[in-house]
């Protein structure tokens, strides 16, 4: 389930609010406009879109507020203007609204749009923000909102974790897909002990080379790092790029597995600890029931978390336990929870000269090729039992092949992966 699309009016531009139950058309403008029908398309179809807050209009909105459909009637003309029942509403004005300080948003979003107190628009938005803060119902964390990333770190990581389960558990409301009380609690619970793995920026950059190339992988326990997990890359990964984390979590015969975006430094200084506080850094943007034995290949929207497993697998890459700061270890200790478990994944070392190998290059041969490309996984019938008479079908799973010092063949790139102590090696060796 994609929780990150967001809906836009292909006439005008203009982000939309979702469909309200028994409301056929679904989608709505910010405010209903009289002049032409809402036609909504996926928001990435669209070059400029207004995805602003729908009170101030000077920040992307954080939070989504229902109310009761909003109407006003101007007094003197007598006219009734159709608002909305859904608010997306950026932070700053969310921090007024659940002060229950309706004023204070209305002097802080006319400030803005420089309408002075004595205005008649002063006083409609007066009114629109009471109906808002007085009549609200509750608050759903947009997934949809496209944030700067975050630049993750290993040491980072507990924090993040435990901030998002707190989210979990905490009254806001997420999309519906996810929403459920119980699978929340369930996920907070199961996040809380996970072993966490953070992608070093080389190996980040290998999964990003050849994610979209990985041939579809048979999901089992024996690909999995883990039972359940959490993985976070530095920078984020995928063919949007937008893809900062991925939690996977044992579910009936399968996994629960959920994609997050991360969300950076994106707002007024004064307003980032609140922000880290009460949402911290990962919001969810796909959500998905894996079964046992699904077949996933690199173009999947979780498809680099096959990727990174199938190369973990394959003992391209080691994993060595992060140093956490004695703050984290401290704190966990005062909570009584077990120490948190973060492992650094990274491309293992180089083992043997690397240019010995590639000067033979010319006399490469298929089995023997100058470059680096996934190999496809398939089914074999593996013998076994007496005199190994029986046959039990073993999954042979995709693989990078190729001597690990060679550049990587895709479709789109050839470009050559190393450490930088490789590379600077191999350029002294060239002369
Ligand atoms: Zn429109
Ligand atoms: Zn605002």
């Amino acid at each position: 389930m994609n929780l990150a699309t967001l809906m836009a009016c292909a006439t005008c531009h203009l982000a939309l609010t979702d469909g309200t139950e028994g409301d056929s058309t679904g989608y709505r403008h910010p405010v209903t406009d009289d002049r032409h029908e809402v036609v909504p398309v996926d928001a990435g179809q669209l070059r400029h879109v207004f995805n602003r807050c729908h009170t101030c209009t000077g920040a992307p909105p954080v939070w989504n507020y229902r109310t009761a459909l909003i109407q006003i009637v101007a007094l003197a003309g007598g006219t009734a203007q159709t608002y909305n029942n859904q608010w997306h509403v950026c932070y700053r004005c969310a921090q007024l609204i659940e002060a229950d300080d309706s004023d204070a948003l209305t002097a802080h979003c006319a400030a803005l749009m420089h309408w002075p107190p004595t205005s008649d628009e002063y006083t409609i938005l007066r009114t629109l923000h009471r109906g808002i803060v007085l009549g609200r119902e509750g608050r759903t964390l947009l997934t949809t909102t496209d944030w700067p990333p975050a630049r993750i770190t290993a040491e980072m990581l507990p924090k993040i974790r435990d901030r998002f389960t707190r989210l979990l558990r905490g009254p806001a409301n997420l999309p519906a897909s996810i929403n459920d009380r119980g699978e929340r609690t369930t996920l907070a619970n199961q996040l809380d002990l996970v072993p966490m793995y953070w992608i070093n920026q080389e190996f980040t950059d290998l999964v990003n080379e050849v994610t979209g190339d990985q041939p579809p992988a048979t999901v089992t326990d024996d690909i999995a790092s883990s039972p359940a997990g959490l993985i976070a890359w530095p920078e984020p990964v995928g063919s949007a790029r937008h893809l900062a984390a991925v939690s996977w979590t044992p579910h009936a015969d399968g996994w629960h597995v959920t994609g997050y975006r991360s969300v950076g430094s994106a707002l007024d200084d004064d307003l980032m600890p609140a922000l880290r506080h009460e949402i911290g850094w990962l919001v969810p943007i796909h959500a998905e029931y894996i079964a046992r034995r699904t077949k996933l290949d690199g173009r999947h929207p979780l498809g680099p978390l096959i990727t990174a497993w199938l190369l973990i697998k394959q003992q391209m890459a080691e994993t060595v336990p992060a140093k956490l700061p004695k703050g984290t270890i401290k704190a966990y200790q005062r909570s009584r929870r077990p120490a948190p478990e973060v492992r650094i994944v990274r491309i293992k070392p180089r083992s043997n000269t690397p240019l010995e190998r590639s000067s033979s290059a010319g006399l490469r041969t298929r089995a023997n090729p100058d470059h680096r490309f996934w190999v496809s996984g398939h089914e074999r019938q593996q013998p076994y039992g007496p005199g190994r008479s029986l046959r039990r079908p073993v999954d042979i799973e995709p693989f990078l092949k190729g001597d690990e010092d060679l550049p990587i063949k895709l479709s789109t790139t050839v470009r050559v992966l190393g450490s930088r102590s490789t590379d600077k090696k191999r350029n002294t060796d060239h002369g």
